[in-house]
C-alpha cells in the first residue's frame, strides 16, 4: 500500500512573516498518520523552516546542483541541503526545465547526486500543452522518465517520489481533469514494470501537480494511480490543509 504524500512546492514566495503564518498552520493541524507531508521553502529558508516545523512534516530545497562543492556561483547542493537537516530535494520542476534551460541528462545526473548522499528525491516530468494536442504526452513523459530512472540504483528507489506534472496545468487554474491524469499515471506506472520492474512500479509513489486546490484535491486522490499531489499556490493557504487530508 502506497502512504498518501502531500507535497507543498512554495516556488520563489514569502518572507519570514509569511512563513512564519505558514509554519503555524502547518505546526496545527497538518500531521496526520495517513499522509506524508514534505514542504519546499527557497533555499534561503531551509534551515529556518526546519527549526521550527513539526519534524514530523519533510523539508525539502527545490532544487541542487550535481556535485558537493566547488565553483558555481549561486547553486546549492544536496549536501548542503543535508547539512541544515532536510532530507528531501525536488528536481527536474517544470519551471527548472522551461524557465532556467535544464535538460533531461543534468536532471538525470542531478537525481543520482541528490540519491548519492542520501537525499529522499522527487523528480518531476510534464508535458507542455503543444505536446499534448500533438498526441505527443506519453512519448514525452517516458523520455523524461528514461534520463531519471537510467540514474537510480535497485536500492533506491525508495527515496524516489515521482511527480507528474503537465505544463499546461501548472500556476493556470485548469488542472488536469482525474481521468486525464488517472491515464497517465497508470501509463506511466505499466512503463516502469516493463523498464525497471514490477515491483518498483508497484511501490513508487507517483504524484499529481497542477492546479491543485482544496476544491479538485478529493476527486483527484480518489483515482488508484495518485498516490498525492505537489502543490503550489494552495500549499501557501490553510487550503494545504484540506488537500493534505484529501489523502486520508
Ligand atoms: P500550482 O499548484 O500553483 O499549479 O503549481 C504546481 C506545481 O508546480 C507544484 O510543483
Amino acid at each position: 500500500q502506497r502512504k498518501f504524500f502531500a507535497g507543498g512546492n512554495w516556488k520563489m514566495n514569502g518572507n519570514k512573516k509569511g512563513i512564519d503564518d505558514i509554519i503555524h498552520f502547518l505546526n496545527a493541524d497538518c500531521v496526520d498518520p495517513n499522509v506524508e507531508v514534505v514542504v519546499a521553502p527557497p533555499a534561503v529558508y531551509l534551515e529556518y523552516v526546519r527549526q521550527k516545523l513539526n519534524p514530523q512534516i519533510g523539508v525539502a530545497g527545490q532544487n541542487c546542483y550535481k556535485v558537493a562543492s566547488g565553483a558555481f556561483t549561486g547553486d546549492i547542493s544536496a549536501d548542503m541541503i543535508k547539512d541544515v537537516s532536510c532530507n528531501w530535494v525536488i528536481l527536474g520542476h517544470s519551471e527548472r526545465r522551461n524557465v532556467f534551460g535544464e535538460s533531461d541528462k543534468l536532471i538525470g545526473e542531478k537525481v543520482k547526486y541528490a540519491l548519492s548522499v542520501g537525499l529522499n528525491v522527487l523528480p518531476c516530468i510534464g508535458e507542455k500543452l503543444e505536446e499534448r494536442e500533438a498526441g505527443k504526452t506519453e512519448e514525452v513523459v517516458f523520455r523524461q522518465m528514461q534520463a531519471i530512472i537510467d540514474n537510480i540504483s535497485p536500492n533506491e528507489w525508495n527515496r524516489v517520489v515521482i511527480a507528474y506534472e503537465p505544463v499546461w496545468a501548472i500556476g493556470t487554474g485548469k488542472n488536469a481533469t482525474p481521468e486525464q491524469a488517472q491515464e497517465v499515471h497508470k501509463g506511466l506506472r505499466n512503463w516502469l514494470s516493463k523498464k525497471v520492474s514490477s515491483e518498483v512500479a508497484e511501490k513508487v509513489r507517483i504524484l499529481y501537480g497542477g492546479s491543485v486546490t482544496a476544491a479538485n484535491c478529493n476527486d483527484l486522490a480518489a483515482k488508484p494511480d495518485i498516490d498525492g499531489f505537489l502543490v503550489g499556490g494552495a500549499s501557501l493557504k490553510k487550503d494545504f490543509i484540506t488537500i493534505v487530508k484529501s489523502g486520508s
